[in-house]
């Protein structure tokens, strides 16, 4: 068997193309295989226009694609493409070869590797892996999610969350909407005003999907989401869900922090002294160490260990079995707040208090946690799932970037697989 040959079969060229040599450029470690029609490709090419039998017009340019390593090396094939052209209409067309993935640089083999690649580390370090420039594998990462993202059936979509997700800190947002039943993102777009609503509906149902099937939404209290589903499902109730609340009560006692550490006598700075990551903790999570500096800064009974009492109060309300005592319990802890508040000096616990306000004035779509509580848990691990994203993208933090990550790695979009 000669080497072209081989190549041929390892290729599954079939009977329409062959190679016609291969040869290893040992200066730049390259194996290149070049490749052409046979007659018969004739046979089975078609018009695009009107589906006619077409002959040979003439030959592109010699192309090269990027093919899957042969060993150690670098594999690339090149050809020179034939043209149709058409007899009836006129038609002169490229032919489109079997090994040609979406983008003009690579093979379909080589694309199925570099997004699996790309499934576990950032596009610059595959770029630096495979030996290709970053921009390129983008591209092809563009082509492929766009391609995959068209056919997303989004018929059976009823229980939908929808989180802002920071794009550059404290700057740009998207907001993040994702089927809660199917755990996948399904839109993502620039802002977090009430018109990201619009985007969603037009998205869904240009994917099958429709805004008055939409059961369920869970959300943060803002009041711009709030707004967008009003005027987008009427048929949608919403659930402000546990993950929401509790970030709203972790970035207060953040707020009764660092108003203590501003306000606060003699010794305060010392004991809260980068101590924020702390309070963000529950009690379980905390390492010896950090267990031992929080007794101390506990005996000296500041405003921050107060409030993050009441975070955790709030916390275990979520336990609650049964929505009316679940109800009752957020009513004691509001009044419970308000009353602990009112004792301090400086107002020190005024964030807190704003959280109280916010949960009696929501307390219905906070209560609908008890109804639909298993579908939410999807929005708090979007979070994280953003996180990665970003990380993946790394040097790339266009928002079009980070979407197209988005999707593919929390998408469940049908990709090539090798
Ligand atoms: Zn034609």
């Amino acid at each position: 068997m000669t080497p072209e040959r081989l190549f041929h079969e390892l290729l599954g060229l079939g009977l329409n193309w062959e190679v016609i040599e291969s040869r290893f450029e040992r200066e730049n470690g390259t194996v290149c295989l070049a490749i052409r029609e046979t007659d018969r490709l004739w046979e089975s090419v078609r018009c695009p226009a009107d589906g006619s039998r077409v002959s040979c017009y003439d030959h592109t340019e010699a192309l090269t694609w990027r093919h899957l390593n042969v060993f150690e090396h670098r594999c690339e094939i090149t050809c020179r493409l034939p043209r149709g052209k058409c007899p009836q209409c006129g038609h002169v067309f490229r032919v489109r070869p079997p090994w040609e993935g979406l983008s003009t640089h690579f093979t379909k083999e080589f694309e199925a590797f570099a997004l699996l690649l790309m499934r576990e580390m950032p596009v610059s370090k595959v770029a630096e892996v495979v030996g290709e420039t970053d921009t390129r594998l983008w591209r092809m990462l563009f082509r492929q999610v766009d391609a995959a993202y068209a056919e997303a059936d989004f018929s059976q979509v009823c229980c939908v969350g929808v989180d802002e997700m920071s794009v550059r800190k404290g700057h740009e947002y998207v907001s993040v909407f994702a089927d809660l039943l199917r755990k996948r993102a399904l839109f993502a777009t620039e802002g977090k005003d009430h018109t990201v609503w619009l985007d969603f509906v037009a998205a869904l149902e240009k994917h099958n999907g429709h805004r008055h099937a939409l059961t369920q939404v869970s959300m943060d209290m803002s009041p711009a989401y709030q707004k967008g589903v009003q005027e987008t499902c009427r048929n949608a109730q919403v659930v402000f869900d546990k993950f929401h609340v509790i970030r709203h009560a972790n970035q207060a006692v953040d707020e009764v922090r660092r108003a203590e550490v501003r306000l606060g006598g003699p010794g305060v700075w010392e004991a809260l002294r980068r101590s924020q990551w702390l309070w963000r903790k529950n009690p379980e999570h905390l390492t010896d160490q950090e267990q031992a500096r929080l007794a101390k800064i506990q005996q000296k009974n500041l405003r921050t260990a107060k409030a993050y009492q009441m975070r955790l109060v709030l916390q275990d309300i979520y336990r609650s079995p049964a929505v009316a005592t679940a109800r009752r319990r957020f009513r004691i802890w509001c009044r419970w707040v308000r009353w602990v508040a009112r004792q301090q000096p400086q107002n020190l616990l005024r964030a807190m208090v704003k959280v109280a306000e916010m949960i009696e004035h929501h307390l219905a779509g906070i209560l609908a946690h008890w109804k639909w509580g298993v579908t939410n848990a999807f929005m708090e691990g979007l979070n994280s799932v953003f996180s990665a994203t970003k990380r993946k993208a790394r040097g790339y933090r266009s928002t079009t970037h980070l979407i197209t990550m988005l999707y593919f790695v929390a998408g469940k979009l049908r990709l090539p697989q090798c």
